[in-house]
């Protein structure tokens, strides 16, 4: 059956006009939808259509049945999690590789996916002040990155754990406040949570090294196998850095491997005066950033890198004939450095996205965020009701009322309330935090004032 390529003219011009009225204005959307668990579920119908609908019925009901269920991450008051931008280049790469659909399961199934991956990652490894030692490839998500790091680091401290499994304890360390996916990929490579040492931070919430050198030297008296230690380079709570260079001599004692957790702040060694951030990474193992979080590139697209591309290969490779290649030195198949085959075209977005701002606007960019956020922790520093709960060095703010941990939750529940502002909340050694994260392309210092206007006004009527 051929494309009904007429019907594809009609409603993508439909589309992107829609598309282009949304990157206008997201904000004429509340930011966080009002419903209840099930409602969009209980609104669709319970089995699929017999017969076609055309693509204009489809986009009416997204307009009236699914927009009212989307928490829209490109709203520039967008201040949850890890704010995020689906930006213009990046809407257009994600035409462009749907249409192609091209799988890049190995060099020859598309050589584009497999040597534009090389190049995008090439670039940004270049500006994250990244040693050229590394080598990249994109995963979907931080999560999926942080497991494959694990998993190198088991196949590093015992080559026959490919062949074997698990056959002594290996450990692996992070601080008390790494993301929770360093517990999942633990429990994927089989290493097993009791094996995960979660080592205590300091008052800045930085992993304190005298404690990871006292548990590493403990668990190797012990003779456990130290294996990886992981090291948070912008936590998802404060966005704390841990002092990566001391660690890196720890763990050097024992042959662990470091992993390197950015997955956000890494976007920051775009500047210079970040650069500090990353000093030593030409001693690391690996390390996460992902583009979709403060780099401008839809969801998803996390990269992963590694000095040890050897290691990866050793432990993925397994080639049935119908997968074979042609064996030429500068072919790369990333089929081999990890668990997936198919491979979307993902490179394509973060390669639009690198080309259409370039380093500069990309650095100006970042640096606005982190300007917003000092002016935003200032004026909390300013109000006596109110007082910052951690350092905000990149562009996340964590904050709560003096008076009570009710109050500040109340407050948090009450932005949230309104529509108009989405924000978080943490827990910081036992204590609640609200806290902002900015990120979104579209945030300008107006939608920060406007958002302090309205804590301090919520404040008020507590
Ligand atoms: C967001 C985040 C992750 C997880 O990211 P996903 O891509 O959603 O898996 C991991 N680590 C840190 C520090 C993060 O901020």
């Amino acid at each position: 059956m051929r494309h009904d390529v007429e019907a594809f003219r009609r409603a993508s011009t439909e589309a992107s006009d829609w598309i282009a009225r949304y990157l206008e204005d997201p904000a004429r959307f509340r930011v966080n939808p009002k419903m209840r668990p099930g409602e969009l579920i209980d609104r669709l119908p319970a089995s699929g259509p017999e017969s076609g609908e055309s693509l204009e019925q489809i986009l009416a009901d997204f307009e009236k049945l699914i927009l009212p269920a989307v928490t829209h991450w490109n709203h520039p008051r967008f201040f949850n999690y890890f704010a995020c931008t689906g930006s213009v280049p990046g809407v257009i790469a994600e035409m462009l590789s749907a249409t192609l659909n091209t799988n890049g399961l190995n060099w020859i199934a598309s050589p584009a996916v497999s040597e534009l991956e090389q190049v995008a990652v090439g670039w940004l490894r270049q500006w994250m002040g990244l040693s050229d030692g590394y080598f990249g490839e994109i995963f979907d998500t931080a999560s999926i990155s942080t497991m494959h790091a694990v998993m190198a680091a088991r196949e590093w401290v015992d080559p026959d754990v490919r062949l074997n499994g698990i056959t002594k304890p290996l450990i692996v360390y992070s601080s008390d406040q790494a993301h929770s996916s360093i517990d999942k990929a633990v429990v994927a490579a089989g290493i097993g949570l009791r094996n995960l040492r979660k080592i205590e931070s300091d008052d800045q919430f930085r992993m304190r090294p005298e404690a990871l050198r006292d548990a590493m030297a403990a668990d190797a008296a012990a003779g456990l196998t130290p294996c990886c230690v992981i090291v948070s380079a912008g936590t998802t709570s404060t966005t704390s850095v841990d002092p990566l260079e001391p660690i890196l001599d720890i763990a050097a004692a024992h042959n662990a491997w470091v992993h390197i957790d950015a997955a956000y702040a890494g976007a920051a060694a775009l500047l210079p005066e970040f650069a500090w951030m990353l000093k030593g990474n030409e001693r690391a193992h690996s390390l996460v950033v992902n583009p979709h979080k403060w780099l401008f590139t839809p969801v998803d697209c996390s990269v992963f890198y590694t000095r040890h591309p050897d290691v990866l290969r050793r432990t993925f490779t397994i080639t049935p004939e119908y997968l074979k290649t042609t064996g030429d030195p500068r072919e790369v198949s990333l089929m081999d450095y990890g668990v997936a085959l198919g491979r979307r075209f993902r490179s394509l977005k973060l390669w639009y996205v690198l080309r259409y701002f370039g380093r500069e606007k990309l650095q100006e960019l970042i640096r606005g965020h982190i300007a917003m956020a000092r002016e935003l922790a200032g004026w909390v520093n300013a109000d006596h009701r109110f007082e910052l709960a951690a350092p905000a060095p990149f562009s996340a703010v964590c904050l709560r009322l003096r008076e009570s941990e009710d109050k500040t939750r109340a407050l948090v529940s009450a932005v949230n309330a309104t529509g108009a502002f989405f924000i978080s909340q943490t827990m910081l050694k036992g204590r609640f935090a609200a806290r902002v994260a900015i990120g979104n392309q579209a945030t300008s210092r107006e939608d920060v004032k406007a958002l302090w206007a309205e804590i301090t006004r919520l404040a008020g009527e507590l």
